[in-house]
């Protein structure tokens, strides 16, 4: 049987015993509303929701702080020495090409001029090594095991630099977590599975999905979940555990082991820690990512008239401790990335989201499950998206490299192709539409009924605001799914013994929310 998504949610609310359980992190954020921590649901409404400039497209080139020029490299052949130096007479004469008409990144002042610890190991490499690729220096800058930017800081909130919609609303987390429950009711009631985040930030929101687990525990009876995060961040890990682990059971921790940390969450759940998706256990399982694939690492290439040309960061000679973007003089190997039909002039490539793409997609065709990808992005339109966060301002990505977060649009167009159709992929759809579809609004009611406190239904307003309105998040972000063939189509696959024949109902959030 199908109950329209209201009628649904209702009951499942309901069911869910609302009244104490569902809004157990609001008297607790009323409390922390005092300190600054949750304040920030209140102060970044009133401050021109700054959150949502992570998400800004960079689409608006304007002149660049940067000089753009050609570097010729001593390691390139004669002939393209020769073409760097015509590149380079170009540059000087039709300086748009070069200065800024197609990078972003140079539109900020610099904020922070110090030669930062990240900065100085830069500059040594490219003056031992060469010019590196914007997807190295995004690698180091964010990753890098000593000096990274998401190693040992923690960047989200209102202190920090940035703010994601797990950390803006409950309702958020609390939807997608029903969205798995809809997909594993959908996909046969498998006995068991496997919860996968990539990039879990602050543990927000697992943990908001672990309470609506716990909350349908009638509904997930005996099925046995464990939880696995992907995760490079020791501090963020750190926090991860504090949010979800039970602090009674001590966490288990091996720096050597592929899984670096184990813990047990507080409705007795194991949760392990990997730095890499290829070490999570194969399984029946769901994976999330949201604002995951916007860190890695992209390359940069400006279309020339002799072709690709990548963008490539160097000193700059005039100021010794100034990074600049040039343009290498010949092709490059990342140039295999670049799709055939291309028609745009600048694009910006990301392998490391082509491998993990193909990660999940094999693994979903071959044990099933489904993976739910959000985050701001394009299908295949963008062009110059690269650029820095600090402070929840705009920050140029070649001053104080380390200090600042830097990101780009994903290609969900690029995102699909790398599926290969190992499995069927569903959006991208707006974040507003697939959050309308879960049915916020019922959420939201419930939880405003639930509310006798204005300054907790202000919060949850202004919350609901932040996420659905299309000036705001609501257009920006989206939502993008893959999931097995066979559970668009129907078929009698049987992804393991005990699962039932999948069916073909609607897939929530891209569809409205119906349950069964
Ligand atoms: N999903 C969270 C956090 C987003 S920030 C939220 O929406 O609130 C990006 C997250 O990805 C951080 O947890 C960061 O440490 C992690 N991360 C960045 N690069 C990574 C990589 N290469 N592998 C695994 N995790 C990574």
């Amino acid at each position: 049987m199908r109950v329209p998504v209201r009628s649904a949610l209702r009951s499942l609310w309901d069911a869910a015993r609302p009244g104490k359980r569902w809004l157990r992190r609001i008297p607790a954020a009323v409390e922390i509303a005092r300190s600054a921590s949750v304040a920030r649901l209140g102060s970044l409404g009133a401050q021109g929701l700054t959150f949502s400039q992570k998400a800004l497209g960079a689409g608006d080139p304007s002149p660049s702080g940067h000089e753009m020029a050609v570097r010729s490299w001593t390691k390139c052949v004669p002939s393209l020495r020769l073409l760097g130096a015509v590149i380079r007479v170009l540059g000087s004469v039709i300086p748009c090409i070069w200065r800024g008409k197609y990078f972003s990144s140079g539109n900020v002042p610099a904020q922070n001029n110090r030669v930062t610890p990240m900065q100085r190991h830069l500059m040594y490499k490219i003056k031992s090594t060469g010019p590196i690729t914007v997807a190295e220096y995004m690698k180091e800058v964010l990753t890098n095991p000593a000096k990274g930017y998401y190693v040992h800081h923690d960047m989200l909130g209102e202190k920090g630099d940035f703010i994601t919609s797990p950390e803006i609303s409950q309702i958020f987390g609390e939807l997608i977590g029903i969205w798995f429950i809809s997909e594993w009711i959908a996909a046969g009631k498998s006995a068991a599975f496997q919860l996968v985040e990539l990039g879990p930030g602050r543990g927000t929101l697992t943990g908001d999905i672990l309470r609506v687990f716990s909350q349908l525990g009638s509904v997930l009876k005996n099925c046995d979940i464990s939880i696995h995060l992907v995760e490079v961040s020791q501090k963020l890990s750190e926090i991860q555990a504090l949010t979800l682990t039970e602090e009674k059971i001590p966490l288990e921790r091996n720096a050597e082991s592929l899984v670096y940390m184990k813990g047990v969450s507080k409705s007795g759940i194991p949760i392990s820690w990997y730095r890499n998706l290829q070490d999570v256990p194969k399984g029946y399982s769901f994976y999330l990512a949201h604002e995951f694939f916007d860190v890695l690492p992209v390359h940069k290439f400006q279309k020339t008239p002799q072709g690709w040309r990548e963008v490539f960061i160097d000193i700059d000679p005039q100021i010794s401790d100034k990074l600049r973007f040039v343009l290498a003089p010949c092709s490059t190997p990342a140039e295999a990335f670049i799709q055939q039909d291309e028609t745009r002039d600048h694009i910006e490539v990301c392998p490391d989201a082509g491998v993990i793409i193909q990660e999940l997609s094999q693994r979903i065709a071959l044990t099933g499950g489904a993976a739910l990808i959000a985050d701001y992005g394009h299908d295949g339109t963008k062009t110059d998206t690269f650029r820095g966060f600090c402070g929840h301002k705009l920050h140029d990505v070649l001053t104080a490299p380390g200090t600042a977060d830097l990101t780009a649009d994903v290609d969900f167009r690029y995102l699909r192709k790398m599926a290969q159709e190992k499995v069927a992929s569903l959006g991208p759809v707006e974040q507003k539409t697939f959050l309308k579809n879960m049915g916020i609004d019922v959420r939201l009611k419930v939880l405003l009924d639930k509310s006798d406190d204005p300054s907790m239904r202000q919060q949850l307003l202004q919350g609901y605001d932040m996420l659905m309105n299309p000036k705001k998040m609501g257009e920006r972000f989206n939502f993008f799914a893959l999931l097995p063939h066979q559970r668009l189509h129907g078929g009698n696959h049987q992804v393991n013994a005990q699962q039932t024949k999948p069916s073909a109902s609607p897939v929530a959030g891209f569809d409205e929310l119906t349950w069964r």
